[in-house]
């Protein structure tokens, strides 16, 4: 099959590098022209474990290319993706559908022949019946499909998520659209994910309601991590404890600084907007919402608590800056806004990340940024480890004790044990281990 497409970010170039390693035919296509020229000579401009050689391996067989010709790559292909990026709106929190929108026009008077035009994004119930009547208004005569298909990978573990998902859901109750689809995704029914069909606006919920459903959960267990504080329990083990449960499950049950990234705090925010339109609020939701909203400032008085109750000309040294590690994303990390408090409160922060300093360069000016953790953590009052990267997992503490102004470390990620931590000499900070941390 032919498959165009249209956003080479972080879903459609690895949307896009993954179908042509299926053995399909894929111009990925972004109307950012130094994203192509980099593309073509093999550069990959995110950081995704795995992509680089995934791409230049499918380049080379011919199956995968680059271009800035939105009209040329519809044309040609059996199915247009649709993967532009969907960001809040400014004011309000509706999801921004400028993109998707100007895409359905530019589609629209391109198609040449039956065509599936397929939404990746993450977008509200209804955006597909508009992307179809865009199409339909501005050629009358194209013969196309218009189809959900939400994503869920993530990113840091992207390709496999991609290749081994959990399910796909195709909303669309097209004859002709399920048999283009069913053949797209075939490759993967031998890892037996399940290929799941709805109707079209139903899928577009499905994408709403997992990531509201996720970051409740991670909101529930960090509400749990705060009581465990207050009343002497270990939040690792109540997580534990409750993760046996199959009717709840272990994963997601993380205590830390609260969920960031591009996709929770957008998402949660535009379905509680799309649920108050329809009358029909989403309570749990807005509360999610409020809550971690609060948190990442709450983090920071976490920090300077453990500093004795100021870092007023004290540097405070960040470990980890992305919204989670395996990637180079910073958007709605929780480090930009603990960053910003301490700095509130007159802390110099120095920090250190594997993979995001180059994008937190431009969005934190007034930071020093270190070449490892041991550079920023010289002449520290305190240590804060805000992304568990593996690379933080080994940390050197008695190199660490010699060189810090003060030894205490703020683990945010509950990535040490408070006494192995504690037996070099330091003062440790947990997150929900009261009875320990
Ligand atoms: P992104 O910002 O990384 O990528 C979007 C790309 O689209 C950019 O490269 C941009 O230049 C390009 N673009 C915008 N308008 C264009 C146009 N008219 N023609 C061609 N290219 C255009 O965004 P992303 O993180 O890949 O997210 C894309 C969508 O997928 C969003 O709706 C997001 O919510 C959803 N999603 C993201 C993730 C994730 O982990 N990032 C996971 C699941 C779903």
């Amino acid at each position: 099959m032919r498959i165009a497409m249209i956003g080479a970010g972080y879903v459609g170039l690895v949307s896009g590098v993954c179908f042509a390693d299926f053995g399909h035919d894929v111009v990925c296509v972004d109307n950012v022209a130094e994203k192509i020229d980099a593309l073509r000579k093999g550069e990959i401009p995110i950081y995704e474990p795995g992509l680089q050689e995934l791409a230049a391996s499918n380049s080379a067989a011919g199956r995968l290319n680059f271009s800035t010709d939105v009209e040329a790559a519809v044309a040609w292909a059996d199915a247009v993706f649709i993967a532009v990026g969907t960001p809040s709106r400014r004011g309000d929190g509706h999801a921004d559908l400028t993109y998707v929108y100007a895409v359905a026009r530019q589609i629209a008077t391109a198609v040449d022949g039956y065509t599936v035009v397929v939404t990746k994004s993450t977008v509200p119930v209804g955006t597909g019946d508009e992307v179809e009547r865009i199409i339909r208004e501005t050629n009358p005569d194209a013969d196309v499909s218009v189809v959900s298909n939400p994503e869920f990978l993530r990113e840091g573990a992207a390709i496999g998520d991609f290749k081994r998902p959990d399910r796909i859901v195709v909303g669309t109750e097209d004859p002709r659209a399920i048999a283009v689809m069913t053949e797209l995704y075939r490759p993967l029914h031998l890892n037996e994910g399940p290929l799941f069909f709805c109707e079209r606006r139903t899928s577009e919920l499905i994408k709403y309601a997992a990531n509201a459903f996720l970051a409740m959960k991670i909101t529930f267990i960090n509400e749990i991590a705060d009581l465990c504080e207050s009343l002497g329990a270990d939040v690792q083990k109540v997580a534990r404890g409750i993760g046996y449960d199959k009717r709840i499950g272990d994963k997601f049950l993380h205590a830390g600084p609260g969920y960031g990234g591009s996709c929770f705090p957008k998402d949660t925010l535009a379905l509680v907007k799309t649920a108050c339109d329809a009358e029909s609020p989403v309570r749990l939701i807005e509360t999610t919402v409020a809550i971690n909203d609060n948190r990442k400032r709450a983090m920071a008085r976490k920090v300077i608590a453990a500093c004795g109750g100021s870092v007023r000309d004290k540097r405070i040294a960040v470990l980890g800056l992305t919204f989670k590690p395996n990637t180079d994303d910073l958007r709605e990390a929780p480090s930009l806004t603990i960053i910003q408090a301490l700095q509130d409160h007159g802390a110099r922060v120095a920090a250190f990340d594997p993979e995001g300093m180059k994008a937190a360069e431009q969005l934190l000016p007034s930071v020093e940024f270190g070449s490892d953790p041991y550079a920023i953590a010289a002449g520290a009052e305190a240590l804060v480890l805000v992304t568990e990267w593996d690379e933080f997992r080994a940390l050197d503490f008695r190199r660490l004790h010699a060189t810090m102004a003060s030894p205490i470390l703020v683990d945010l990620r509950n990535v040490y044990p408070p006494q192995e931590v504690r037996r070099h000499g330091f003062k440790y900070v947990g997150v929900g281990r009261g009875s320990d941390g």
